[in-house]
């Protein structure tokens, strides 16, 4: 048998998200999202290369710096995008509020500093 050119591509071992099956399965370790069915269960879901299984983790470490950036260039607009992030976490939510009240209100100031 001849080797096809799909075979040539660098594969990747993925373990499926189902915790019941957990079957390991090689896929192609290409830059996208790739759609994977499991074989062995049925499971459908999505691997995105470099990032993972599942979409929300990748977008999660993304949002986070990403909110963080903005943090310091504008407060309000990276604490809307970390408040997002933090569904369940209330006493980070709290925390975050008031560290980024603060925040907030010295980046105020120091911008009427700027404009006088
Ligand atoms: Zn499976």
């Amino acid at each position: 048998m001849r080797p096809h050119k799909f075979n040539s591509e660098k594969k990747i071992i993925v373990i499926c998200p189902n915790p019941d099956c957990q079957q390991k399965l090689r896929i192609p370790q290409i830059r996208s999202t790739l759609k994977v069915d499991c074989p062995k269960c049925n499971t459908t879901f999505y691997y995105t290369y470099p990032y993972g299984i599942g979409k929300r983790k990748s977008k999660w470490y993304h949002k986070k710096w990403f909110a963080i950036l903005l943090l310091f260039i504008f407060p309000p607009v990276g604490f809307v995008l970390l408040w997002n992030d933090l569904k369940s976490k209330i006493y980070a939510r709290v925390g975050l509020s008031i560290a980024f009240g603060l925040l907030f209100i010295i980046w105020l100031i120091i911008i009427l500093i700027i404009i006088q």
